[in-house]
């Protein structure tokens, strides 16, 4: 196995979760005493998101192409951007590393196709929810998406900030994602896109009645299947 760089931090919450996933694939792969050869670039997210909140993302592309070019130099073979709303900065940061930048709507897009599916809903951030960055990505694989509601876009936006960065985990948060889950069902998605790393840990399948799909697990494994070819 080659080691994998994670920017993480963005949120701690959802990098633990990274950490804990390629390490569940080293020790199935490799054997019970086996972990992941990993790299942990881990950023003060107090800054990210006051530069988020600013629209400074000039600075963000800095941030982020610095910490891939210093997980580069540590020797990683691949990098993961440890959340959806920071491949903001993926184009520009690819231009300065050598290694590949695993995106995580690419890997999104590839585990939609082999479910047979087309149109897809899309939790994340308004930045992801809004922004023509991650859509491109699904447009570019034939994928549809649907965007939930002005409204809604709020709610979700709100609790990632103000729970889930923070490990917070409400009933009532819960309830309202699963209504926005049967609105875009409603609305034609034949699967939805658990498209912030934080969402899966209040989101499970069983759940819900749709296909979801879970960005932190797909772009873990991903990242893990390049690093043992
Ligand atoms: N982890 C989140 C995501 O996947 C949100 C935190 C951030 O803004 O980076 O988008």
């Amino acid at each position: 196995m080659r080691k994998i760089g994670i920017i993480g931090g963005m949120t701690s919450e959802s990098t633990i979760l990274y950490y804990r996933i390629l390490n569940e694939l080293a020790t199935k792969k490799y054997g019970p005493k086996h972990s992941a050869k990993l790299l942990i670039n881990s950023m003060d997210f107090g800054v990210i998101s006051k530069l988020q909140t600013q629209g400074n993302w000039d600075q963000l592309n800095d941030i982020i192409s610095e910490a891939a070019q210093d997980l580069e130099k540590a020797g990683a073979s691949c990098i993961l951007i440890g959340a959806n709303t920071m491949h903001l900065c993926q184009p520009y940061a690819q231009q300065k590393v050598s290694i590949p930048i695993i995106h995580i709507a690419s890997a999104t897009a590839k585990a939609i196709i082999n479910k047979g599916i087309s149109k897809v809903g899309l939790l994340g951030t308004k930045y992801t929810m809004e922004k023509d960055f991650y859509e491109s990505v699904l447009k570019e694989n034939d994928i549809e998406t649907i965007i939930p509601n002005e409204k809604d876009r709020e709610i979700i936006h709100r609790v990632i900030y103000e729970e889930l960065a923070f490990g917070e985990l409400k009933e009532s948060s819960k309830q309202q994602y699963l209504e926005i889950i049967q609105s875009l069902k409603a609305n034609g998605a034949e699967g939805v896109i658990l498209g912030c790393t934080e969402i899966p840990l209040l989101i499970q399948p069983s759940d819900v009645n749709i296909p979801l799909f879970n960005t932190t697990e797909i772009h873990a494994r991903t990242g893990f299947e390049f690093s043992t070819k």
